[in-house]
């Protein structure tokens, strides 16, 4: 049947990232052929959008040989597609895996990765504590009634997280590079290592940390997930998942993805492909683009904490640096407003007219959320407030629009909320990059 993942590694993985996400996973059906009388081949330079459920072949023995796995070629749409395939291959070889698979939302790429990884009845996950909302309710809500334990710990204290699992020998190590609201970043070397000595397997949710930032696997992942539907798409108009694995639980992807048929539309990993070939080009600006905006809020008067994990004051600055490739501090930042509560942040909220109040993140649009009343709401506000997320704090998700234009609509917006800056007090702007 389809091997939709077998592969040959070159040239596409020696290509540098620009290139991979340009060209990698496109143009493998080379044996398109133009109708008769003319003889000649062609292949789509984009590979085209394969709507069809089932395929037949010119001969059944050829069929036949799919089926037995001698030959690769799509039989039936929940085994693979053409278009799907391709965006698959693209991905595994961004993050330098051995399999990825895609799926119809991040959500049901973490299942499939968490269920591939070893997360069975009667088996321990120890997972980090700052996760995204969803993925608790699965672990708390989903797996715990099936009999996964989850055991929670910080795991941005290296030493104390790392004890943890050596302490609970569980089968899953769960984690996020850069946590959501407050951008804390966990040591994944470190971790994996920990993991690995009590034969762990570690699944990484990379959302917020997408390649070239950061290469999951070589970090020391066993399983890289990330929701398509921010950074990789990157233009708010597609929900998807991915997760890309190395390593013999990996093989488990595929009859995982198979059984249970999380599988993405054809339609959506078209878009999803179209909108990875720019990535680097995107993420590049948005992480100099935050940085430009983190530093000129930290120099504003009316702004409280800033935290970026590219500014030195961030607490895990040193892993950062340790952590990300040279010069990305990423596209995310979050900060408060030295005063004013609830009502100065509704009022800052109202009068942006460039940057959008919407919950996603990784679009080409600059987004703001404020978590305590969207992600966070659910979380009651003195566990909020230990977890350190105020009611004023503010998650800005940066696009690649003109820094100056965020900048100044956030100006505007902080004037509305809480008045001009004094006369007394001159903001220094960084020059633009
Ligand atoms: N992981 C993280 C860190 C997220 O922020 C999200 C969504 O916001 C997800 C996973 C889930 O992705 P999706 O909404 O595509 O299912």
């Amino acid at each position: 049947m389809t091997d939709k993942h077998e592969h040959t590694d070159e040239p596409a993985t020696t290509w540098r990232v620009e290139t991979q996400a340009v060209h990698a996973g496109e143009r493998a059906q080379k044996a398109a052929r133009s109708e008769p009388p003319s003889a000649v081949h062609f292949t789509p330079v984009v590979t085209p959008i394969y709507r069809s459920a089932a395929y037949v072949y010119d001969d059944v023995s050829e069929l036949d040989a799919v089926f037995a796995g001698r030959e690769s070629g799509p039989v039936y749409a929940r085994y693979g597609n053409p278009t799907i395939t391709a965006l698959e291959e693209a991905v595994r070889i961004l993050e330098g895996g051995e399999v990825a698979v895609v799926t119809a939302s991040g959500m049901a790429a973490m299942h499939l990765a968490l269920l591939a990884a070893g997360a069975a009845s009667g088996t321990k996950i120890v997972a980090a504590r700052d996760l995204y909302g969803a993925t608790l309710t699965l672990l708390l809500s989903v797996l715990g009634p099936l009999g996964v334990e989850t055991v929670f710990a910080d795991s941005t204290d290296t030493e104390a997280f790392c004890t943890r699992i050596a302490d609970e020998h569980p089968a899953v190590v769960l984690i996020e590079a850069m946590s959501n609201p407050l951008l804390r970043i966990t040591d994944v070397p470190a971790v994996a290592a920990a993991a690995h000595a009590v034969g762990a397997r570690v699944v990484l949710d990379a959302t917020f940390t997408p390649p070239p930032m950061l290469y999951g696997l070589r970090a020391g992942a066993d399983f890289v997930v990330h929701s398509l539907t921010k950074y990789l798409n990157g233009h708010a108009d597609v929900l998807a998942g991915a997760v890309i694995g190395r390593g013999d639980e990996a093989r488990m992807l595929v009859p995982l993805s198979r059984t249970l048929g999380p599988n993405l539309a054809a339609n959506e990993a078209y878009m999803t492909l179209r909108g990875l070939k720019t990535l680097p080009l995107r993420f590049k600006r948005q992480t100099t683009n935050a940085r430009y905006i983190a530093r000129a809020l930290a120099h504003d008067p009316r702004v409280g904490r800033v935290l970026y994990p590219g500014l030195a004051d961030h607490p895990q600055h040193a892993v950062a640096r340790r952590l990300f490739a040279r010069g990305y501090g990423g596209g995310m930042l979050a900060f408060e407003l030295a005063h004013g509560g609830e009502e100065a942040t509704h009022r800052f909220l109202n009068a942006l007219t460039l940057c959008l109040p919407a919950t996603s993140l990784g679009d080409v649009y600059t987004l703001i959320t404020c978590p305590a009343m969207t992600s966070h709401r659910e979380v009651a506000p003195k566990q909020r407030a230990r977890m350190g997320i105020t009611d004023g704090l503010l998650r800005v998700s940066i696009g690649i629009e003109h820094p100056a234009d965020i900048l100044a609509d956030m100006h505007g917006a902080l004037t509305a909320a809480l008045g001009p800056v004094g006369a007394d007090t001159t903001i220094t702007e960084p020059v633009l990059a």
